[in-house]
């Protein structure tokens, strides 16, 4: 509604008066304030619909912190002189929300209190932090299309998600969900783990189920895979046999079982169960399925592995799954199918047509085009369709070692091939370097017609707190260009890098505060510096790209020494750190 003030709104909010660049800790309204004094904090009345219910009351608590941490109002919970109200409205689709006017009150109405987080999300984004609040001119229904917005979160190698305390994981999980995603994924890593007994296991779970709660608090469901891969200790008389593997990438650690031996599917089996029960109560919603990477087994009773041995695996699995978890949705993976082409795709066609009810969904991707048989020839058991964009690695060894990775034509590119097709899926993210990948995928999934410089322009206006994006997205561009160079290795656009670093550098001087100290953009800053020092300068030696691997290191809680033998894939580059049983 263009004649709708948004300051007068503030004024007419109730609230003292706008007391931009005030100090923080100055009186608000009720505490010796006189309304209209300049020297008052402004104040915000939200009217909560509601309360009692756990997500509605965190909701408005995400909406407080959200807005008092971008300018200086101050957000309260307010009755009769409210003028934004929060409210479910149970006659809109679960996860859909409206942004609108009734009686002179803004109200945002969700379906559900989830549908309720993502109306404050959008509203939340459409709003400005000029010091002072001004809030959204966003009206309208909103509703996803995609059914299952996953996201992936690869808790392992000390990696952020591994490390982050339990309150920035709250946030961080919060953050995501703002952008539509209703489910997180995170897996039990057996590739680290040598049975029950390693102290590691119980770490392992323990960090489960610390995210299944946070995600179930969010109101978000909470996915794990499995598959025949194990602990490292296996028996060996039970090991499969390695599978071919001509592109390399369908990783083998050297200890998945094989699930035709009887001994190795009772080892398979009896090891799920006390997984299962170890979660017990903390309620997993969905079960996903992965082929390889790791997994596999290439024996003849086994092969082809994807719609034979695998598929009588994850059949056994689900109904196992389901007998402690009775409400659990499964996800089947064909994550390398046929590559090299062994008939998996046309195999589990046949398989699903003739006993197809205990699989949810069919998960499909690869890390570069989309594959065909999905698209061209239809899902097998006509299941709905997700994909598992890889966010986290492209281009980027060590992944996130040089700061923010922003891909928005990549993904664009690689979502019009499917954008018709898929329900939803799972972008797989090793950390939180890849932020602005996750806020694109995700609204990929809401509305599969917005395009990824959209939400880019959202992103950069509530992130980075400017309604001038065109800095930033052309600072972006030059970043991507020289990722992709570099990924085709192909010499870098040396001019692009110098582009990329005065942009930053000028956008850093005019941006707000909060802005600045937030670490999306110092990741996004970071990486025009080492971009500069690396492309242009040709070192990582200079004391601005150490310092920049430092701040990286500690934005990540990396170690500078460490055991972890994987842990130099998420480690920024810094010559000094070391990796005790692992590549410096
Ligand atoms: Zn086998």
């Amino acid at each position: 509604m263009n004649s709708w003030d948004r300051r007068s709104f503030l004024k007419r909010a109730g609230v003292a008066a706008l007391g931009v660049g005030m100090p923080a800790g100055a009186p608000a309204r009720g505490e010796g304030a006189t309304a209209n004094s300049e020297s008052s904090r402004q104040e915000l009345s939200v009217r909560v619909d509601g309360l009692d219910n756990a997500l509605v009351a965190q909701t408005f608590s995400i909406l407080r912190d959200r807005i008092e941490c971008r300018c200086a109002t101050r957000v309260v919970a307010g009755k009769s002189d409210a003028r934004i109200v929060l409210t479910v409205q149970p006659s809109l689709p679960s996860d859909a929300f409206l942004i609108d006017e009734a009686g002179g009150n803004m109200r945002i109405a969700g379906g559900s209190p989830r549908g309720l987080l993502y109306g404050v999300g959008k509203f939340l984004r459409t709003s400005k932090y000029n010091g002072q609040f001004l809030p959204s001119s966003w009206r309208g229904t909103s509703q996803p299309r995609g059914t299952l917005r996953g996201m992936y979160f690869a808790s392992h190698f000390h990696n952020w998600y591994h490390q982050a305390s339990q309150a920035e994981i709250t946030r961080y999980t919060a953050d995501i969900a703002l952008w539509g995603v209703n489910a997180i994924k995170l897996s039990f890593p057996t590739i680290n783990i040598k049975d029950w007994q390693d102290p590691e296991a119980d770490a392992a779970i323990a960090m489960l189920r610390k995210y299944a709660k946070t995600a179930h608090e969010l109101g978000l469901q909470f996915a794990t895979g499995m598959n025949n891969t194990w602990f490292i200790n296996a028996p060996q008389n039970i090991r499969a046999i390695r599978l071919p593997d001509p592109t390399g990438r369908r990783g083998n650690s050297g200890h998945p079982i094989c699930p035709s031996k009887p001994d190795g599917l009772a080892y398979i089996l009896e090891n799920a169960q006390t997984f299962f029960k170890k979660m017990a109560g903390a309620e997993i919603d969905i079960l996903m399925f992965w082929p390889y990477d790791e997994g596999g087994c290439a024996c003849q009773q086994c092969q082809p592995w994807g719609c034979n041995g695998f598929l009588k695996l994850s059949r056994q699995l689900a109904h196992l799954g389901r007998s402690y978890f009775p409400k659990m949705k499964t996800v089947l993976s064909t994550w390398m199918f046929d590559t090299p082409p062994e008939g998996e795709w046309q195999g589990l066609s046949d398989a699903l047509a003739k006993e197809g009810g205990w699989v949810d969904y069919v998960l499909a991707d690869s890390h570069e085009d989309y594959p065909r048989y999905p698209l061209d020839v239809g899902v097998p058991g006509s299941l709905p369709l997700l994909n598992f964009p890889e966010i986290s690695m492209w281009g980027n060894w060590p992944w996130g070692g040089f700061g923010a990775n922003p891909l928005p034509r990549r993904f664009q590119r690689l979502w019009d091939q499917v954008r018709q097709k898929v329900s939803g899926g799972f972008p797989y993210s090793e950390g939180i370097y890849e932020d602005i990948n996750k806020a694109i995928v995700a609204q990929f999934y809401w509305d599969p017609d917005r395009t990824a410089r959209e939400t880019l322009t959202e992103y950069i206006a509530y992130e980075f707190g400017t309604s001038d994006a065109a800095d930033i997205l052309a600072l972006i561009d030059n970043v991507e260009t020289n990722a992709a160079l570099s990924y085709r290795k192909q010499p870098v656009d040396i001019e692009a890098a110098q582009r990329a670093d005065r942009l930053a550098e000028h956008v850093d001087s005019r941006m707000p505060a909060w802005a600045k100290h937030n670490w999306r953009w110092e990741l996004l800053r970071l990486r025009a510096v080492l971009d500069r020092e690396r492309f242009v300068g040709g070192s990582l030696e200079t004391p601005a790209a150490e310092a920049a691997l430092l701040r990286l290191i500690e934005i990540y809680h990396c170690q500078i020494e460490t055991d972890d033998p994987y842990h130099h894939r998420v480690r920024p580059p810094l010559r000094k750190a070391v990796s005790r049983r692992g590549k410096a």
